[in-house]
């Protein structure tokens, strides 16, 4: 099929966002071995991420899927993809999936294509645990279906997270242009923990001189927790070239006075990222 152009939810940015071009894909597997511990198998519905963060770990995706484009302006929606959860889905006995690794299954394309929703459908009836990682409030949409993830002993088998690197709307909204901003992350965040979802917060990536001083994790956690996360974990920024130098030339752009402390992280990083690893927020 032809490609098809969207236009992109505003995300933080409140200003008209550029289009994506939307793709559909083939896919032969659902699930894939997830490299991330406690982790079993990855669960990606889309390829590519409208939300566009300058700091995104998961661009190295265009090598493998033959994208020349930049990141953030395609989303490759999978077809056959229920078809084959369902095949794989059938041969499992045990074993947590996580939504998603290197994608976020609740971007804008998912509120008219409803992929995610659907293998939602299909999984809460399945013995798999589930583990969400995102920034869109979009999943809260879907809370009938995450309520009924129970196991046999009515134990919950989902968990929700939330990666909110910063409180601040202004910063997201220059950091991750399609993304909803933290304030709307939260309110899901808390929406959810009320209706007995387990939720957490994932502060991704710690960003030097922007949010990483205690003072800022500590508000961060503090603030997660008052609206029922019951876990708070922080991943410092890696400084691989690619995002290092789009994240720079944004803060040089927006907020200069962040550029000694963003470069003097990043001259000593192996440090500075233990540094902030060993913060318990
Ligand atoms: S939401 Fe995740 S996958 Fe999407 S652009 Fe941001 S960091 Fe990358």
């Amino acid at each position: 099929m032809d490609p098809a152009r969207t236009d992109r939810e505003t995300g933080s940015s409140g200003g008209p966002a550029p289009a994506v071009t939307l793709h559909r894909v083939p896919c032969r597997d659902a699930l894939s071995k997830c490299g991330i511990p406690g982790l079993d198998l990855g669960l990606n519905p889309y390829v590519g991420c409208a939300h566009d963060c300058a700091y995104c770990y998961a661009s190295f995706m265009k090598r493998f899927t033959g994208h020349e484009d930049s990141w953030g302006t395609f989303v490759d929606v999978k077809e056959g993809l229920l078809e084959a959860l369902g095949r794989q889905v059938r041969r499992l006995r045990a074993g947590t999936v996580m939504m998603s690794s290197v994608t976020d299954a609740w971007q804008p394309v998912e509120a008219t294509e409803g992929l995610s929703r659907a293998c939602l459908r299909l999984l809460a009836s399945s013995p798999l645990n589930l583990s969400i990682l995102t920034k869109s409030d979009l999943v809260l949409r879907d809370l009938d279906l995450l309520s009924a993830f129970h196991d046999l002993f009515a134990q919950p088998r989902v968990t929700v997270g939330f990666s909110i690197p910063t409180m601040s709307d202004e910063m997201a909204a220059w950091l991750e242009p399609g993304a909803p901003p933290p304030s709307r992350r939260l309110a899901a965040l808390q929406a959810l923990s009320e209706a007995g979802i387990r939720t957490w917060v994932f502060v991704a990536p710690v960003l030097p001189g922007l949010a990483d001083s205690s003072a800022d994790l500590k508000a961060l956690a503090v603030e997660a927790r008052r609206r029922g996360a019951a876990e708070v974990k922080v991943d410092p920024m890696n400084f691989y070239p690619a995002a290092r130098h789009r994240v720079e030339s944004l803060i040089a752009l927006h907020r200069p006075s962040a550029l000694p402390a963003w470069r003097e992280a990043a001259s000593r990083a192996v440090a500075w990222r233990q540094d902030v690893s060993s913060f318990e927020p």
